[in-house]
């Protein structure tokens, strides 16, 4: 398998995914949401040792999203790009936005619970109210 690669809007930050991305979910939480200034965010989990920073590293910006979240954006353009957890440490969540290249298709919604009421999920895919093992 061939790396993935991606990078935000000005591309000063890229990056390359060394292995095969997670499970792909379309996540309609609200902090998603206004992350991404969409009806949803679509991510996916990468171990986080197959994942690096290849340029532009002093670009990237963090925001504490909770106790247990930190986001990564690139600070000249606005991307929003990847999260680190606390409590997995082992997990990267990827914005699938920023990558390139054929990716596996989103597999499920989720946080269904709190999705825009403006939209409308009509992808036929499972939704799930919140993150999927937790149901
Ligand atoms: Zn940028
Ligand atoms: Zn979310």
């Amino acid at each position: 398998m061939s790396n993935i690669s991606g990078k935000c809007l000005c591309e000063s930050v890229t990056y390359e995914i060394s292995g095969p991305l997670g499970s792909v979910y379309n996540c309609h939480c609200s902090k998603c949401r206004r992350w991404h200034g969409a009806a949803f965010r679509s991510r996916a989990s990468v171990d986080v040792t197959q994942f690096k920073i290849l340029t532009g590293s002093e670009s990237l910006a963090s925001f504490k999203s909770s106790d247990n979240v930190t986001k990564y954006f690139c600070k000249v353009c606005g991307s929003p790009l990847h999260s680190t957890y606390l409590d997995n440490p082992d997990v990267i969540g990827i914005a699938l936005g920023a990558l390139e290249g054929v990716l596996s298709k989103p597999e499920a919604n989720i946080f269904t619970a709190s999705k825009a009421s403006w939209y409308e999920i009509s992808d036929g895919l499972p939704q799930h109210k919140f993150w999927p093992t937790s149901e």
